[in-house]
């Protein structure tokens, strides 16, 4: 009786743009989710036709564009920091000096800090509106979005998991370090006091209420040390959640199953600290990767997700390290990570 098993039944490989093959999915299918957001919309709703499909297609529609998003969590009355939705380099031109250093981004298909660019008063506009491929709108939505720079001191997410009988169950918060856009060190718990843990996940549980998510909805966040401020949300198990198959009692995987499959959420709660690097394609050293010596290190694991082609700046697998205490499972992690990639 558990739908997720009929899931496992059924293997249609096709493009994602594919509708009949999109259709003979729904048909056999009992849930449908995704864990990539650029599934067409017509892709959604075909699928949407005879099955359900969690989150609900219009959550990915607004958390894939970025200029939607903001507005949604805008009219919402959610924290984000001061932007402008931008449609061209004209546009970008009139706007450009009322926000001081900003960062220029795509507002659809950027990810892993492709698609952006910094930028200042004084900047050319026609160049920083190539850097980030010159977008078109589409229907009359501005295509980028011009953010203020936030001086932040930390980054965390929060991963919450909700049912569609509103049961939710929130992760303990991560803490994020990016290099260049791209997620590379996240530890949890996140070394932040208990009271302002408990004041982001309250935040992310009202945005998932608020979209209505059946699944899983992470949120990162900007800390200033005193506040938060969104900085973007994802409808889907997520990079910096990766670390809960070690140190959580039930990974995030499971979870977005249960949530989507009417099962009882699982514990979320933390077995022990941990910590995972990002592993970039940059880590491969000429003679390959050192697994042994990775491995070596006491309570690290490895996940590779199975590319062939390593090329710099992109996600080849993580590490992940648990330990006695946050600082002990990064120490790990940060031995491991050197281990595998010493030349
Ligand atoms: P994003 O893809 O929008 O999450 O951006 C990737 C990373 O770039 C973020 O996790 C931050 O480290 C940095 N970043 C993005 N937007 C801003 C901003 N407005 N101010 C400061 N840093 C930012």
């Amino acid at each position: 009786n558990c739908p997720a098993a009929a899931v496992a039944d059924h293997q249609i490989v096709a493009g994602y743009d594919d509708l009949d093959a999109a259709r003979e999915l729904g048909r056999r299918a009992d849930r449908i989710t995704f864990e990539f957001e650029n599934a067409p919309e017509s892709t959604l709703a075909a699928l949407a036709e005879s099955v359900p499909v969690r989150p609900r297609p219009e959550v990915l529609e607004i958390c894939r564009h970025r200029v939607r998003e903001k507005r949604f969590l805008h009219e919402h009355g959610f924290p984000i920091g001061r932007h402008a939705a931008i449609s061209g380099p004209d546009d970008l031109a009139r706007k450009l000096d009322s926000l001081g250093l900003a960062i220029l981004k795509r507002a659809l298909g950027g990810y892993d800090g492709k698609g952006q660019v910094r930028i200042d008063r004084g900047s050319d506009p026609n160049a920083a509106w190539t850097a980030i491929g010159a977008p078109t709108s589409v229907d009359g939505v501005e295509s980028a979005v011009l953010e203020q720079f936030v001086p932040f001191k930390r980054e965390v997410s929060v991963i919450v998991a909700r049912g569609a009988d509103d049961r939710t169950a929130v992760f303990p918060v991560f803490q994020n370090d990016h290099t260049g856009g791209i997620l590379d060190l996240t530890r949890m718990p996140a070394e932040i006091p208990p009271q302002r843990a408990a004041e982001a996940c309250e935040l992310a549980l009202a945005i998932t209420r608020a979209l209505d998510v059946v699944g899983l909805l992470t949120v990162e966040l900007f800390d200033d040390g005193h506040r938060f401020l969104v900085n973007e949300l994802a409808p889907r198990p997520h990079n910096s959640g990766h670390v809960t198959i070690e140190a959580a009692t039930t990974c995030q995987f499971e979870q977005h199953v249960r949530a989507l499959c009417d099962l009882p959420l699982g514990c979320p709660d933390l077995v022990r600290p941990g910590a995972m690097a990002n592993l970039l394609g940059d880590c491969w050293g000429t003679d390959g990767p050192h697994v042994v010596e990775a491995l070596a290190v006491s309570e690290v694991r490895l996940h590779l997700y199975g590319k062939t082609a390593a090329r710099a700046g992109r996600k080849m697998g993580h590490l992940t390290a648990v330990g006695a205490t946050t600082s002990e499972a990064m120490g790990r992690v940060l031995r491991a990570r050197d281990a595998f990639s010493d030349s």
